[in-house]
């Protein structure tokens, strides 16, 4: 009978990102309050450093994919690969983060064992021993409970943000780590994949920052986004943006946070001028601390924040920059 949870990390260069941390998070909770044990795989090549960090987590154990036709990422040997996995671990879930890579590929997987796929879940509940995940519909205006009908393993994709990374366990000692033998073959691989680039050299990562001030239409000009810009040097912050401010060109693109656009987890989040609309919040909930200002008291950003400020920003935050200005020279 199909036991356990397994957990596909993913890795680059031998480095996991923050969303396997996350589903591993995501695994631990649901394995705990199922009573199933958890174990994690990595797939690729020279992923020994990886494998190890992830044994230092509370899992049974972690199993690792290596292969010399899976040094980089290609859907037919990745999906190879981990049918075999799955097929020798008979897992009863398989999470997996819904990273770019993940959405490759985890349909191809699934189908190809014939079993159901639930992607993009913000989370589960569960109802007597019947787990049930929650994910989005219809750009995030509604949600959708789904329950799996048929046989495991039943594959999860999670949403960037739907758990913390920083809520993975630690292991009292180490996991043990395990080489799943696996068949491959070049004729197999029917794309190749070239070197990685980045499209925008100077592409800002605001998946890093430790702090930012995020700037909504409540700004009203671009002549404006200097005064954020001042709050955000007085804190050591990145600026960040809503949608609509990135659409008028009042800043970049690439500093918008939200389902369109990056995804961040700060310690600190200042919303300034922000309603705080779902296509913005799945982007940014993962938060630590979120403070908004809105001159809106009903505006949902409240829903999400853990300090509120009902007013108007253009007031507010010369405040806070005088205050920050005075801590800075005491
Ligand atoms: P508004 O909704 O116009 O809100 C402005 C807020 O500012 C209001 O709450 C108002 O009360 C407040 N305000 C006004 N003046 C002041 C003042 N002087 N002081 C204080 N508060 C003030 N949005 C994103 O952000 N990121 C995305 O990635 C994204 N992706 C999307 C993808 C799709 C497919 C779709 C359909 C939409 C997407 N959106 C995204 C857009 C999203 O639905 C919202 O329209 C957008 O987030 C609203 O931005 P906003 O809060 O800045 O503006």
């Amino acid at each position: 009978m199909a036991e356990g949870i397994l957990v596909i990390g993913e890795q680059q260069q031998g480095r996991l990102n923050r969303l396997s941390w996350e589903a591993l998070a995501a695994a631990q909770q649901f394995g705990e309050r199922l009573g199933q044990a958890v174990v994690a795989a990595l797939v690729g090549k020279a992923i020994a450093a990886a494998a190890e960090e992830l044994a230092g987590k509370k899992v049974a154990a972690v199993w690792c994919v290596e292969h010399d036709l899976l040094a980089r990422y290609t859907l037919d040997s990745y999906t190879r690969a981990l049918q075999q996995l799955i097929s020798q671990l008979q897992p009863r879930f398989v999470f997996m983060p819904h990273t770019y890579q993940v959405r490759d590929f985890a349909p191809k997987l699934a189908a190809a064992l014939r079993r159901g796929l639930v992607s993009d879940c913000i989370g589960y509940r569960l109802v007597g021993d019947q787990p049930i995940f929650v994910r989005m519909m219809f750009q995030g205006k509604i949600n959708a409970d789904v329950t799996f009908t048929g046989e495991a393993p039943h594959f999860v994709t999670f949403q960037a943000g739907a758990f913390r990374a920083d809520a993975v366990v630690a292991a009292d000692k180490p996991a043990p780590i395990q080489k799943a033998e696996v068949t491959l073959s070049a004729e197999l691989i029917r794309t190749q994949p070239e070197e990685a680039f980045r499209e925008a050299k100077q592409a800002v990562d605001l998946s890093q920052a430790e702090i930012i001030v995020a700037v909504g239409r409540g700004i009203k000009a671009q002549e404006n986004v200097t005064l954020a810009g001042k709050l955000a040097d007085l804190l050591g912050a990145q600026l960040a943006a809503s949608r609509p401010v990135c659409d008028e060109g009042w800043l970049p693109m690439e500093r918008q946070v939200g389902s369109s656009g990056q995804t961040v987890a700060p310690k600190l989040y200042f919303a300034l001028g922000i309603s705080g609309a779902i296509q913005h919040v799945v982007g940014m909930k993962g938060s630590r601390t979120i403070v908004a200002v809105n001159k809106d008291a009903n505006a949902p950003i409240f829903e999400v924040a853990d300090y509120g400020i009902v007013g108007d920003l253009f007031e507010v935050v010369p405040v806070l920059i005088e205050e920050l200005e005075k801590a800075a020279a005491d």
